[in-house]
């Protein structure tokens, strides 16, 4: 079976900026800004990068009231919903939601009390805004970890099912919850035990999950493992650098996935002694010049004519190695045979007139 036609978990569904989350709605890519909120110009350009990438909904800090002030100026010059990140100040919270902010992610237990709870939850009730809580692993209180001695994944769900309390207190159900570790198990077997429990949307991510290799492999065994088993309603792939690349591995984990299409799949052979071009400057050109493309469509750049031909012809268009050219396919069929160094350039071209 498919995984795309795989059973999701019935998550009851909430709106965020006008983005469906849960339910049926798609899964939804977020990722996070790593410059100072407050200065507006640096945030409004990595937001415009990440939009570009095909981000859905982006996330600030907002350490300090000049960052929750500044998402007003931020919010009229980008598209994307915003959340604020919010941590023990609960008056930032509310400046924020004033400020323009959909969404909120905070943990009601380290804001101050049940009045300063209650404050925001007015707020975002006001104003119909769903609060994201974020249980860390290392950020339990020292309660919980007293009960079960380390960070377990029970002790995430415990502090998780804690903290929704303190909001539905108030009566309050415009709730999305993540349970992040670094530890990948902890976090999966963590979202299976929330998962049997309610119904709120889940965020996905495994934290603290390093740079560009590492993360990678980390957030995809993750966040794929829940997904392959139909949990997770948005995902932010946290990695140690440039936050658009948290957004192409994103789509990439959802395409290996059969959940979302979104650009161009290039399908390349790692090459071996039998390879007759320059695969890896071919690939390195071909996916860079057409990384804008947001229509779905698959390459396929192969090496040889051994599993060339094949995959070539499977894909939308592709090329098979050979001595010096390369023979063109498109759906399915030879085209003709091109010289070596017109390869990445009559592919591009190709490609553009085919999504146009
Ligand atoms: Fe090697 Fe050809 Fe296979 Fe590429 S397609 S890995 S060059 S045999």
């Amino acid at each position: 079976m498919p995984l795309s036609s795989m059973k999701r978990r019935a998550s009851r569904q909430i709106i965020l900026g006008g983005i469906p989350i849960g339910g049926e709605a798609p899964v939804v890519v977020q990722s996070m800004t790593n410059t100072p909120t407050k200065d507006v110009v640096a945030t409004v350009n990595q937001i415009k990068r990440l939009t570009y990438a095909g981000c859905e909904i982006v996330r600030v800090a907002v350490p300090d009231m000049e960052s929750a002030t500044a998402l007003k100026e931020i919010k009229a010059q980008i598209s994307l919903p915003i959340i604020a990140d919010i941590h023990f100040d609960y008056r930032l919270a509310v400046a924020a939601i004033e400020n323009g902010a959909e969404g909120l992610r905070l943990n009601p237990g380290n804001i101050g009390g049940r009045r300063k709870v209650k404050e925001v939850v007015s707020a975002a009730r006001y104003r119909t805004v769903p609060i994201r809580i974020g249980v860390n692993a290392g950020s339990l209180s020292r309660s919980i970890l007293k009960t079960y001695g380390h960070p377990t994944p029970e002790a995430m769900v415990e502090s998780a099912i804690g903290l929704i309390g303190m909001l539905e207190d108030f009566d309050f159900r415009l709730i999305k919850v993540s349970l992040k570790s670094s530890n990948v198990s902890h976090t999966v077997e963590a979202y299976r035990i929330l998962g049997e429990k309610l119904d709120y949307p889940f965020h996905l991510g495994v934290t603290e999950a390093g740079s560009l290799i590492s993360g990678t492999v980390k957030n995809t065994l993750g966040i794929g493992m829940l997904l392959a088993e139909g949990i997770g309603d948005t995902v932010r792939v946290s990695l140690t650098c440039d936050p658009v690349e948290e957004v192409r591995v994103a789509y990439e984990i959802l395409r290996a996935l059969g959940l979302r299409q979104r650009g161009v799949e290039i399908i390349s052979c790692p090459t071996c002694g039998r390879c007759q071009i320059d695969l890896f400057s071919l690939a390195e050109e071909v996916q860079h010049a057409l990384s804008s493309i947001t229509t779905p469509i698959k390459v396929a750049l192969m090496g040889c004519a051994v599993n060339g031909p094949g995959e070539a012809r499977e894909a939308d268009i592709g090329i098979a190695g050979g001595q010096g050219y390369g023979t063109l396919f498109k759906k399915g069929k030879v085209v003709r045979k091109v010289a070596e160094h017109d390869l990445a350039r009559v592919l591009i071209d190709e490609v553009r007139r085919m999504v146009n």
